[in-house]
């Protein structure tokens, strides 16, 4: 672990949070009716360390759906179980390449996901894990994500009832991927269990925390858990970096050097590995669904903090 000076992280997210916070540009989501409601001036930052320090600013404890975000704490739950070479195997590695709902991304390949990343394989991982019924399912992975969270995070009804009765592209991507032979329980369960692990509530301080494990070697800083085996926090980073950030993760690499994961209700977490992570959440999206000033804010601090991976010491 590399110690980064607290006082220097501070001074970063102030000169990110004013940065970012002038910033105008994007639209809430609004192809989930609940999204389009949240108020679109909210703005948070947090960063977690490896030995547990919380830095935040603005609207940091402000409770938002998780959404795609949850994509990847559904991966780790399933890597647990199954290992990375199944999920590599049965699920993939690779960018699609495509919008996260894209049909013809599956049409392409033979009705396989590609990426546990989008939503055919989230949940298609989701549908990996060994569960009787969907509440054994949705059991497991509301498990994972308070275990990486450190905290009771809690379905919202209201997010969940606006999702579920709207998710009807989602469903079709279901059918198609059992149609393909990529599905591994029924596809209604899954789709079902993946629109409720969309329909959480969390905070920016409650991703960075969930970054700050993976960070962390799969030790949750603030519990002092071990979430997860070590050796598999790489596979999920390296998934994160491939199509973390929709159809510009490539831009995002390329640009910021770091794994991370947006989702369409405004929030977004970026992994430095033995380092910190850092969180953001704004609603306005940009068109390829990515949080216009959480992308900023993120960025900025790990500019400042000279975090890209692909920088030599
Ligand atoms: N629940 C959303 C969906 O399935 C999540 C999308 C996202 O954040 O990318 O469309």
């Amino acid at each position: 672990m590399i110690t980064i000076d607290p006082s220097h992280i501070s001074t970063s997210l102030d000169a990110a949070y004013a940065t970012a916070s002038a910033l105008t540009g994007g639209k809430n989501a609004d192809y989930i009716p609940y999204l389009a409601g949240v108020p679109s001036g909210l703005f948070g930052l947090a960063v977690v360390t490896p030995d547990g320090q919380v830095h935040e600013r603005g609207d940091a404890r402000y409770e938002f759906a998780i959404e795609s975000i949850s994509k990847v704490l559904t991966l780790a739950a399933a890597i647990e179980e199954v290992g990375p070479e199944q999920l590599r195997a049965k699920i993939g590695a690779e960018p699609t390449g495509m919008p996260f709902n894209s049909v013809m991304a599956l049409e392409m390949h033979d009705d396989r996901p590609l990426s546990p990343l989008v939503n055919a394989g989230a949940m298609a991982t989701a549908s990996l894990l060994t569960a009787a019924n969907a509440d054994e399912r949705w059991a497991k992975i509301l498990a994972m994500q308070i275990r990486l969270a450190g905290r009771q995070i809690r379905l919202s009804d209201e997010v969940n009832t606006s999702e579920q009765t709207t998710n009807f592209h989602n469903r079709a991507i279901a059918w198609l991927l059992y149609s393909g032979g990529n599905m591994f329980c029924d596809p209604m369960e899954a789709c079902d269990v993946y629109t409720r692990q969309c329909s959480t509530l969390v905070t920016a301080v409650d991703l960075a925390t969930i970054g700050a494990t993976l960070a962390n070697g799969g030790i949750n800083p603030v519990t002092r858990e071990r979430v997860l085996k070590a050796d598999n926090v790489p596979p999920i980073l390296a998934e994160m970096m491939m199509e973390g950030l929709y159809d510009t993760s490539g831009d995002w690499a390329f640009q910021v050097g770091l794994p991370a994961k947006s989702g369409v209700g405004g929030g977004l977490v970026a992994v430095a590995p033995g380092r910190l992570a850092i969180a953001g959440f704004a609603p306005p999206l940009d068109p390829v669904g990515n949080s216009v000033k959480a992308q900023a804010g993120v960025a900025a601090v790990a500019k400042a903090l000279g975090l890209n991976l692909f920088r030599s010491a």
